[in-house]
């Protein structure tokens, strides 16, 4: 899949109404989530960007290994429920939520949410994006994608935190500088579940932008490093298959594990319901 395909479904208008009444949240397996369509997501971030005020809002997007690891992990749970956004990062957990009677309009997946946004950006008022995550010389190589597909964004800064830095006081102190002085819009946080959420929880006051978007391994795909399944296969909610097939030895543990334990958490929600 190429970077072109990654925005092909995105054009956003960019004149959305940024204040209109958000509806109410829908609870499912403990999370908190935002019945939003796509674009009604980019007009709450764009309005974030031109609105500056407070704590960087942050946005989460759960899939069903994050549903999962949530029923055992305070940590994520507690990231989750002081998201500025939570969107429903994948098919089964949108058919979940119409079997329980409790529909999310549409999977809004943070591989395409920011793919989106840089859509929806404008060439006099170009947006300001940061890079967080994935390997050495990864974010960069998206960067370069970035400027020839998106003119009108900016990454202004990238860089790839060393192993276990989120254990070490300096190197996040260092990250946070980094970040202030490049005055991004969004810093778009490529660090992989439950990672992410728990670094941009920690950090939400002192992350000097507005937005930070939690994104998984989006930055891989931006830059060509890792495939990102095609639309026919997103469409009928088999990314995850592409994605094990991609990378088995990483991942097959991990989807074998949620494949048996999804089920018994929407079975357990279905009879208490
Ligand atoms: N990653 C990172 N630092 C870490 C751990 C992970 O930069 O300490 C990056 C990794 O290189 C990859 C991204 O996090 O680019 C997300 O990986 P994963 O496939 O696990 O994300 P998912 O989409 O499954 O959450």
């Amino acid at each position: 899949m190429s970077v072109a395909d990654l925005a092909e479904d995105q054009a956003v208008p960019t004149d959305l109404c940024t204040k209109s009444e958000s509806p109410k949240r829908v609870s499912l397996f403990g999370v908190a989530m935002d019945p939003l369509r796509m674009t009604e997501a980019i007009a709450r971030i764009q309005g974030w960007i031109s609105h500056r005020e407070g704590r960087c809002q942050y946005v989460v997007t759960p899939n069903v290994q994050h549903s999962v690891m949530l029923q055992q992990h305070e940590g994520l749970k507690a990231a989750y429920s002081e998201a500025g956004l939570v969107l429903a990062d994948g098919q089964p957990v949108v058919m979940a939520s119409r079997l329980l009677g409790r529909p999310l309009p549409e999977r809004v997946a943070g591989s395409d949410l920011l793919p989106a946004l840089m859509a929806s950006a404008q060439p006099n008022a170009p947006l300001r994006l940061f890079l967080l995550g994935a390997a050495p010389g990864v974010a960069a190589r998206a960067a370069v994608q970035i400027a020839s597909r998106w003119p009108a964004v900016q990454v202004v800064g990238t860089y790839s935190p060393p192993l276990g830095f989120e254990h070490q006081p300096e190197e996040n102190q260092r990250i946070l500088a980094r970040i202030k002085a490049a005055k991004p819009d969004v810093v778009a946080v490529g660090l992989g579940a439950p990672k992410q959420e728990l670094w941009v929880h920690r950090h939400c006051h002192e992350i000097a932008a507005p937005v930070a978007l939690c994104i998984g391994a989006t930055i891989d795909f931006l830059a060509g490093e890792k495939p990102r399944a095609p639309r026919w296969m997103r469409g009928l909610g088999l990314e995850w298959l592409h994605r094990c097939a991609s990378e088995p030895r990483r991942l097959l543990k991990r989807y074998a594990h949620d494949a048996v334990a999804f089920p018994q958490l929407v079975w357990r929600e279905w009879r208490a319901a």
